[in-house]
């Protein structure tokens, strides 16, 4: 840090102010400290206050209204909130008014710092986007300004570039549709500093970051384009928990699911059958036609089987060549009936190449003393019983046969 940030402790606890200043100190950030509301009203008007941490219960005035007078003085001072349990729901609400995060007492001092390093950067990036505000020509974002009458009065090159349609459609733009109430509240005054908000345009996300520019009665727009950082989260999210093969759950996914549906069978006494199926021979298929074509046959198979369970039932990949389906709400009765469903609809089904292709199910519904290796390993047992009983047939095991 070359210029060091400024951080205000307000705590009544002498004791706590005095701590966390000097391990702050010694984190190399110039500090004040205030026991009292009115004293870090005091000190927030002296200026340069980076990051204000506040207790919620103070002896002369509520945390929240210090934080409201505080961003009143200084709108880009970021906020972390103090408390102890009692006041999450205060602390809570705290950041929906603007605090940057709150932390429980007693907190954890490592994951302090790193709230409190994160605010400061915010508040850094904040002057910065001011800083190029008065080059809004300059600004490698769009950057759309709006006169007092809601009309786009001004774009730079890169709003240009990227909205084409902004010139001609103006406030109409479906960017700017939504935000004609929020406009009108800031310019108004009843929202002070920045503003967030998140628009949706064709299959792109923005976040415009929306200031009042007082002296000129202007609202100049930054717009962000974080369509790729929600796409990357997502793919991260479809990574993690599919089967890049058949696109269908994953054993990992399928296992919390599964620990999921059966704590809702043990709580609600509701049924719930889980069915495990694997491909008869077929060693021979990929020794025969290739494993491009047991690719093939594993991604048809699970076609046919998406089509023929039910909505709230989930299909995944367990293993190799190995599936399970798990029927929540499903007796045994109906378990039954899908899983010889599933075996007709595969051994009617004629695959290219292939004369015939069979599966065997093992079929087993969730009883209370079950937990998920017993329920597992019966399922295992059950599928094991249709193999060795000839193949392209459906076992049922229940906790009662499978002890025998
Ligand atoms: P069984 O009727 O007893 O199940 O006999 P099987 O031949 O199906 O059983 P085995 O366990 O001997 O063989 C399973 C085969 O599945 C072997 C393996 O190469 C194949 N396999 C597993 N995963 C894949 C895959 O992703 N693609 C392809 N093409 N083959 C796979
Ligand atoms: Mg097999
Ligand atoms: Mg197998």
């Amino acid at each position: 840090m070359n210029v060091k940030e400024k951080i205000l402790v307000v705590d009544d606890d002498p004791h706590i102010r005095k701590t966390l200043a000097d391990i702050l100190k010694v984190k190399g950030y110039e500090t004040a400290i205030a026991g009292t509301g009115a004293e870090a009203i005091a000190a927030a008007e002296q200026g340069d206050i980076s990051l204000a941490l506040i207790d919620l219960i103070l002896p002369d005035m509520p945390g929240l209204e210090v934080m409201a007078y505080i961003r009143m003085i200084s709108p880009f001072t970021e906020i972390i909130i103090l408390t102890g349990h009692a006041s999450l729901d205060t602390a809570i609400k705290a950041t929906g008014q603007g605090a940057f995060s709150y932390r429980i007492k007693p907190y954890n001092m490592d994951e302090l710092l790193q709230d409190i390093r994160h605010g400061v950067e915010r508040r850094q990036a904040k002057e910065e986007i001011l800083r190029l505000a008065s080059f809004p020509g300059l600004h490698p974002s769009p950057v759309i300004e709006l006169d007092s009458a809601g009309e786009v009065s001004y774009l730079n090159p890169a709003a240009e570039r990227v909205f084409p349609d902004l010139g001609v459609l103006g406030k109409l733009h479906p960017l700017l549709q939504c935000s004609a109430e929020l406009f009108e509240d800031l310019r108004l005054g009843r929202q002070r500093g920045e503003t967030l908000h998140e628009v949706e345009v064709g299959d792109a996300t923005y976040e415009l970051h929306i200031y009042y520019v007082q002296d000129v009665d202007l609202l100049r727009i930054y717009v962000m384009d974080i369509t790729k950082r929600k796409r990357n989260e997502e793919e991260i999210y479809l990574l993690a928990t599919t089967d890049s093969l058949t696109g269908i759950t994953n054993r990992r996914e399928f296992t919390t699911i599964l620990e999921r549906e059966m704590d809702q069978a043990k709580r609600y006494g509701t049924p719930m059958a889980l069915v495990m199926y694997d491909l008869d021979n077929f060693k021979n298929v990929n020794d025969t036609f290739g494993h491009d074509v047991g690719d093939y046959v594993l991604q048809t198979v699970t076609g046919l089987v998406k089509q023929n369970i039910r909505a709230t039932d989930i299909v995944a990949r367990w293993g190799g060549e190995e599936f399970m389906v798990l029927m929540p709400q499903a007796d045994i009765q109906s378990a039954r009936n899908t899983a010889e469903k599933l075996r007709l609809a595969i051994a009617g089904h004629h695959f290219d190449q292939i004369n015939e292709l069979t599966v065997s199910f093992g079929v087993v519904i969730f009883e209370a003393q079950d937990d998920l290796t017993s329920l597992l390993k019966r399922a295992d047992d059950a599928l094991y019983l249709a193999k060795k009983r000839g193949r392209n047939r459906v076992e049922i095991l229940t906790r009662e046969i499978a002890s025998h």
